[in-house]
């Protein structure tokens, strides 16, 4: 299981016998996070009395691969130059957090010694200098450990770092390249690998077909169950069905053998392939691996990265297309989706496999798993490459129900609203440069991203009830200065 180790601060100055209940305490506070947070073992290291200790706490959380993160608390005093060493060599998220061993203030026995021992708000000063100095990108949480808020800010904290931590780990396989002549979708993978960890590797097509033509027919028969078990087959072209099944089951055994998180694909490049993955790639989608169309890597990391930040938790994640649009006043809305590849994760109905025409690429009509979406508060997040830097551009939606039933429309959709407004919210994606792929999520806030940027010292562009264009624009601009200065 991964962890996350517990480093408390203190010095030499008080003696081993305040040592030994700092020690205590940090127990106790761990072992309380251990029990209330799930998914990660949350484990006190030791106690930070010198730059020796420091660098040592510091440098066995960043050699630790099952370390995903560090929590820092300043039980006593700890002064910072002791620090420097340590936090130079610390590479793994920082969670500072501002507690106390005590909720409420003993104040008929309240002495000096008292005071000593218990002082984060002394202490954590003195080390949140050193780490702003430093320029540390870290998590600041203010609150009594036992508190519910606190403990709910804990948990969202670990999330966004054991995306971090699998961000780093992550390989994108790219069958094809980009799709010839798009811009959005393209980007620095050099770059990507350099500050995300992403591996991204491009792969002939012709390597997915081997695998295609080298499924069983006991694979094929037990896939076609699980459809039959799970969907309703609205159509009677099985043939289509079985192969995208076929496709699904290869691509299983690609990205597993290859240890993939997450892939492309184009429609320019399926030499071999009689159909663009559609049914195949939304179940791909369903079980968790990012996916990117058109070559899309970027969308295709954080896809899975988001789908990694999201676990344990209520809401569906997976990628996105902004479509087309209703312009009625004031109830105008945002149809989302691809020309087949839409997760299974944001269904509402129980999904129909439909084979339909598909107008572009020129293969055989696909088979797709056709449903309305879900509803609710969410997120469309996409990245960018400015030249010089990543732009992550987050915008908080909402998610409606559709309106009116579309018969005619062979293809799974979500909607939802902009905000604060569609034409506010629409320019400000606009105007941001933000790209007509996004990963979509109900599961994440706006506040998981914030998160996200600024642990992976990431550009971030927020739309929502608080944006203004003018006030927008103004800041872009800002961020392109501030990059030219980096
Ligand atoms: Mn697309």
């Amino acid at each position: 299981m991964k962890k996350v180790y517990f480093i408390t601060g203190s010095q030499d100055l008080y003696g081993e016998e305040v040592l030994l209940q700092v020690a205590e305490d940090s127990k106790v506070i761990a072992k309380y996070l251990n029990e209330k947070i799930d998914g990660v073992e949350i484990e006190y290291c030791s106690t930070v009395r010198d730059e020796a200790s420091c660098v040592e706490a510091c440098a066995k959380a960043t050699n630790d691969k099952d370390c995903i993160a560090v929590i820092t608390w300043m039980h006593t005093f700890s002064p910072a130059k002791m620090w420097i060493k340590g936090l130079q060599f610390l590479k793994k998220p920082l969670l500072h957090f501002h507690t106390q061993a005590n909720e409420k203030l003993p104040y008929d026995s309240i002495d000096m010694d008292f005071m000593n021992l218990n002082q984060t708000a002394h202490g954590g000063r003195e080390y949140a200098f050193m780490c702003t100095r430093l320029g540390v990108k870290r998590e600041v949480i203010v609150g009594y450990y036992q508190h519910e808020d606190v403990i709910e800010k804990i948990k969202k904290f670990i999330d966004v770092a054991r995306a971090v931590d699998f961000s780093k780990n992550l390989k994108v396989a790219m069958f094809g390249s980009n799709m010839r002549e798009v811009s959005v979708t393209d980007g620095d993978r050099v770059e990507s690998q350099i500050k995300y960890g992403w591996n991204v590797n491009y792969y002939g097509i012709g390597d997915l077909v081997a695998l295609v033509n080298a499924v069983t027919d006991e694979e094929l028969d037990a896939k076609m169950a699980e459809y039959n078990q799970l969907y309703v087959m609205n159509t009677d072209n099985i043939d289509s069905v079985k192969e995208q099944a076929k496709y699904e089951i290869a691509l299983d055994k690609f990205m597993t053998e290859g240890g993939f998180g997450a892939y492309t694909d184009t429609f320019q490049d399926l030499h071999g392939l009689r159909q663009l993955p559609g049914l195949a790639t939304q179940r791909m989608m369903g079980k968790g691996y990012g996916f990117g169309a058109e070559g899309d890597y970027k969308t295709s990391a954080l896809g899975a990265i988001f789908w990694e930040m999201a676990k344990g938790r209520e809401g569906s994640t997976g990628f996105m297309e902004d479509y087309t649009y209703d312009f009625t006043k004031g109830e105008e809305v945002v149809l989302g989706a691809h020309m087949l590849e839409v997760s299974p994760d944001f269904a509402s109905t129980q999904p129909k496999i439909e084979v339909h025409h598909l107008g572009i690429g020129g293969k055989e009509p696909p088979a797709r798993l056709v449903f309305d979406g879900v509803d609710g508060e969410g997120v469309a997040v996409c990245m960018v490459d400015m030249g010089n830097r990543f732009r992550l551009i987050c915008a908080a939606i909402e998610l409606v129900k559709q309106p009116k039933e579309m018969p005619m429309l062979p293809v799974a959709r979500i909607m939802w609203k902009l905000k604060p407004d569609h034409a506010t919210g629409a320019a400000a994606w606009i105007y941001a440069g933000g790209a007509h792929h996004t990963v979509v999520s109900t599961a994440l806030t706006v506040e998981d991203i914030r998160l996200f940027a600024k642990l992976t010292d990431t550009e971030l562009v927020v739309i929502d009830d608080n944006t203004d264009l003018n006030k927008l624009q103004s800041e872009l601009d800002m961020l392109d200065i501030i990059a030219k200065l980096k």
